[in-house]
């Protein structure tokens, strides 16, 4: 645990109390302060109640009289569409609004440091796809080159529940628009922007808003070393404020699909090739093709970026080719289950959105589709470039049947319910087929998470070979 510097005997609000809410209440009190909670949901309440922590119903007049500071939980909008009450409360009292990341940072440094040969460091990773996914991969790169470290944030472990960093520790902290937005304190010694597209628009106040929030951890007199994806426009910008001119090397940039040619530090993915370039010369070429773990242009932009966040920390780039090589990605992105009689098995449960499986069903090829399931706004138009892939499509949901409507002339049929899919696409496939499930749709009309949608697909491909 981080005990949080800096409340000694004063009174901190925590609003919401799931996980990263309890953790922070804890760490809160083991650094000394009062934590008072609060959860409009009573069994969760009562959870913190039973650790000790004292229930205080933030929405009550003068609430806010003797609170130094309010912790806001990440699942809480505070702004937009709607402020919430208790934070508007706050801010009229005049008390400070934060979060569990913005007290992780004011309370990492520890006097123990002074006594180490390398300090701890944070690598922090934002954007709107791929954060997951690089976090885990500079995680991994930096355990097998026998480094210490830790992943936490929105993946692993609550900020505030890890350990202190040893000597040359790092941090590897994945963190959404939502955490970046309120944190008082973003302080990573490199921090990634992977890149941009729409999503969580209402939670920000517009793309512009989303588009701020993530920039806030980019700062002037934030990061030593940037890590920007530079395929967007937006991107592009925060490269040209972070950098002094262009050989600037604080900023690496990154692109998948673009040769970079700028005079600065470069890392780019062409064609299956990730290239390392530095100040007009070729440091690393790596062959990205045969990566089990890493499939497709997209994760060869996660690959780019967690390759330039180490090559930041100064690994070698032999060491980092060796770790890509044994990566074997994160559950439900992308992840090879199985092969059965030269037929691939691919859960790609994540890809809840239409954009996220346009990059799924880019990466393979005569691939044999499970789709469907909870429609999102916006529908499935980003799919139909990449509908030449799919050899046929096999579509689970409640609404099937209509959900196929939008697969036009593209061999389909109709199953409804996984175990369906499987063992017709199973039927279907020969050697050199994909069976991809990667449903362009949320699952909450069959399922309560994409992770139990996953595992149900495991559990049908385990059922092949039974
Ligand atoms: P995040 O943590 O940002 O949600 P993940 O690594 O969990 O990202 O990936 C989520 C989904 O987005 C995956 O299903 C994958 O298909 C897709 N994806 C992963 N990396 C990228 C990328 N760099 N660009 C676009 N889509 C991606």
């Amino acid at each position: 645990m981080i005990p949080v510097q800096g409340f000694d005997s004063a009174r901190v609000a925590v609003l919401g109390l799931g996980r990263s809410g309890l953790a922070t209440a804890r760490a809160l009190r083991a650094g000394g302060a009062i934590p008072v909670v609060w959860d409009d949901n009573e069994a969760a309440r009562d959870a913190a109640m039973a650790e000790g922590f004292e229930p205080v119903d933030l929405t009550r007049v003068g609430a806010f009289d003797d609170i130094a500071t309010l912790i806001v939980s990440p699942g809480i909008p505070h702004l937009y569409p709607t402020p919430n009450r208790v934070v508007l409360a706050a801010l009229e009292a005049g008390v400070p609004v934060d979060n569990d990341i913005g007290l992780f940072f004011r309370s990492l440094s520890r006097g123990e440091w002074d006594y180490f040969d390398t300090m701890p460091r944070v690598i922090a990773v934002t954007g709107s796809n791929g954060k997951s996914t690089t976090s885990a991969l500079i995680h991994h790169i930096l355990t097998e080159a026998g480094h210490e470290s830790q992943l936490a944030g929105n993946i692993g472990r609550g900020v505030l529940d890890i350990d202190p960093p040893g000597d040359g520790g790092v941090v590897v902290l994945e963190l959404s628009s939502y955490q970046t937005d309120l944190a008082r304190a973003l302080t990573p010694d490199i921090a990634v922007f992977t890149n941009l597209s729409p999503d969580h628009l209402d939670r920000h106040g517009g793309f512009g808003g989303y588009f701020a929030a993530k920039r806030r951890l980019f700062a002037e007199g934030g990061p030593d070393r940037a890590v920007i994806g530079v395929d967007e426009v937006e991107g592009k910008f925060l490269a040209g404020q972070m950098a002094e001119g262009p050989t600037d090397d604080r900023v690496i940039r990154i692109s998948s699909g673009q040769k970079l040619s700028g005079a600065g530090w470069n890392v780019f993915a062409r064609k299956g090739f990730l290239a390392e370039w530095r100040k007009g010369r070729q440091v690393a070429n790596i062959d990205l093709r045969g990566i089990a773990g890493l499939p497709g242009a997209h994760n060869h932009q996660n690959a780019c970026a967690a390759y330039a966040a180490v090559r930041g920390l100064g690994l070698a780039p032999r060491m980092i080719e060796q770790a890509f090589q044994s990566f074997t990605g994160l559950p439900h992105r992308s992840q090879r289950i199985a092969e059965i009689n030269g037929v691939t098995y691919v859960n790609d449960s994540k890809a809840t959105n239409a954009d996220s499986a346009a990059k799924a069903l880019a990466a393979f090829q005569n691939i044999r589709w499970i789709c469907g399931g909870l429609e999102k706004d916006g529908g499935i138009d980003a799919v139909t470039p990449h509908l030449g892939h799919v050899a046929k499509a096999y579509v689970i949901g409640r609404e099937a049947a209509a959900f196929a409507l939008h697969l036009g002339d593209t061999p389909h049929e109709v199953c409804t319910t996984m175990a369906a899919a499987v063992a017709a696409a199973a039927r279907d496939a020969v050697a050199g087929d994909t069976v991809l499930l990667a449903p362009a749709a949320a699952s909450f009309d069959q399922y309560n998470s994409f992770e139990k949608r996953g595992e149900d697909f495991i559990a049908e491909v385990g059922k092949l070979t039974a």
